[in-house]
């Protein structure tokens, strides 16, 4: 590949990894922003959560008084009076949304539990280590709060307080479970997380194969400008190779013509080799004209007598393979501007592929009408009933060499792609097989000259 090209493909790689980059940028400062929010949140609430826990503790710890305790430590508590303070915490437990109050006593054994989540007489299991140096706090008089722990599908935490002798030594801890909802809620949050991190995960990727693609289209594209460079190259030195001595055959047989023949006596013989040279002349110029990448002659032109032209000088081929042509050009296409001396070319490479492509003869049909009812496009098409092009081939159409034809050169349809795209416009193809070829340009209409 050319420096230019690489520079170009370079220059391009950069632009699609800026754009790559900038995505993919933005997709994780979402992610991050958004696992920042759950963290605060979750960290705000499990806060305000134990504040609210610990006031709970104290408050009801306050109400209780030491008998009480002592009474249900030692067992020597009366139904009654038992059946009257669970109600009390039950009503508080209620009160309060709580899960369930229960009562440790020193030797952290559960002596009640109001909530009946825990079971009277075990020993009371905290969760973690620390929650353990938290209750010794307890029983040092700082009331506190656990961790958030999780039970099945649940969320937990409790909250500690203090259940003091009036002489303020500590007999019994009370502590108050919650099974916090708006946790659930969190959690849906996280789970909305995860899916747009997985959603975000997919879209890179997808991206990422979209740019590729993207990239492997210039590459393509380079290549085919590449090749088609070259080909001007090459056909431009050939052309300067044969052109010379080409020049002096044709003066030598004009010079042999006058010297050995008479004014009355012709012979066409003798015209053979000028007119030979002539045409060969002309075909060189035609090679020259069709791979250089010359500039456009923009000038107003009539695109029907443009074809009535080329038809006229075609029709001696079409008759011989028995192919018919029709052409259909609304009025108001009028004039316009084009390069009439590379249209032509144009037109002559699609006519001669379709008479190829019908070798037991056809129609083809030529069509020019204003481009999807603006004033801004003409759509031209050239249509034949030959036998198509396969799916496979369609791709590769306006590669420069590709050819399916024994004798073919494969140049025909990459210079019409040069030629249209030089005039800001495009080609499309439709064919299905065994039914015919369409192919559709589309250029500029009323444009102003530029040339
Ligand atoms: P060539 O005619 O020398 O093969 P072209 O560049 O003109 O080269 O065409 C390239 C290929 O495109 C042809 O070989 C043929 O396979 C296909 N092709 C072009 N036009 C048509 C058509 N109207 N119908 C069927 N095939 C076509
Ligand atoms: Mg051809």
């Amino acid at each position: 590949m050319s420096n230019i090209s690489s520079q170009i493909l370079k220059k391009r790689k950069q632009h699609v990894a800026m754009v790559l980059f900038s995505i993919l940028s933005i997709l994780l400062f979402f992610n991050l922003c958004g696992w920042k929010f759950y963290l605060e949140a979750r960290n705000l609430l499990d806060e305000e959560l134990g504040n609210r826990l610990i006031s709970i503790a104290v408050t009801t710890a306050f109400q209780i008084s030491p008998t009480l305790i002592t009474a249900i430590k030692e067992k020597t508590i009366d139904d009654a009076q038992s059946f009257n303070f669970r109600e009390y915490l039950t009503t508080i437990n209620e009160n309060n949304e709580l899960e369930s109050i229960f009562i440790i006593d020193k030797d952290h054994n559960l002596i009640l539990d109001a909530g009946s989540e825990h079971l009277e007489g075990e020993k009371y299991q905290c969760m973690d280590v620390d929650d353990t140096t938290k209750i010794l706090d307890v029983f040092l008089g700082k009331p506190s709060c656990s961790k958030l722990y999780r039970k099945g599908k649940q969320m937990f935490k409790t909250g500690f307080a203090p259940l003091k002798e009036p002489c303020g030594e500590v007999i019994a801890i009370l502590g108050v479970d919650a099974s916090p909802k708006f946790l659930n809620a969190l959690s849906q949050i996280k789970n909305i997380l995860i899916l747009f991190g997985i959603i975000s995960l997919v879209f890179g990727v997808i991206s990422v194969l979209i740019l590729l693609a993207v990239i492997k289209g210039f590459i393509s594209d380079l290549f085919h400008a590449e090749k088609f460079a070259s080909l001007g190259r090459l056909s431009a030195g050939i052309a300067h190779e044969i052109r010379n001595p080409l020049q002096i055959i044709g003066s030598t047989a004009e010079l042999l013509k006058k010297r050995y023949l008479s004014q009355d006596n012709y012979d066409e013989l003798f015209d053979y080799i000028p007119d030979e040279v002539k045409n060969m002349n002309k075909t060189i110029a035609n090679i020259l004209s069709q791979t250089k990448d010359t500039l456009l002659e923009l000038e107003l032109n009539n695109l029907k007598a443009l074809l009535d032209q080329i038809i006229n000088r075609m029709s001696p081929d079409m008759e011989r393979a028995n192919v018919k042509i029709t052409k259909h050009i609304e009025p108001e296409i009028g004039e316009f501007y084009f390069d009439k001396q590379q249209m032509e070319m144009v037109f002559q490479n699609l006519i001669r592929n379709a008479i190829e492509a019908m070798p037991d003869g056809g129609v083809i049909a030529i069509k020019a009408y204003p481009y999807r009812n603006g004033n801004q496009f003409v759509a031209i098409e050239v249509g034949d009933t030959g036998h198509g092009i396969h799916k496979r081939d369609q791709k590769r159409l306006f590669e420069p060499f590709f050819t399916t034809k024994e004798h073919g050169y494969g140049l025909g349809m990459s210079i019409v792609f040069g030629i249209i795209q030089k005039h800001g416009g495009k080609i499309m193809v439709k064919s299905k097989q065994k039914q015919g070829t369409t192919f559709t340009m589309i250029l500029p209409w009323k444009q102003v000259s530029e040339s």
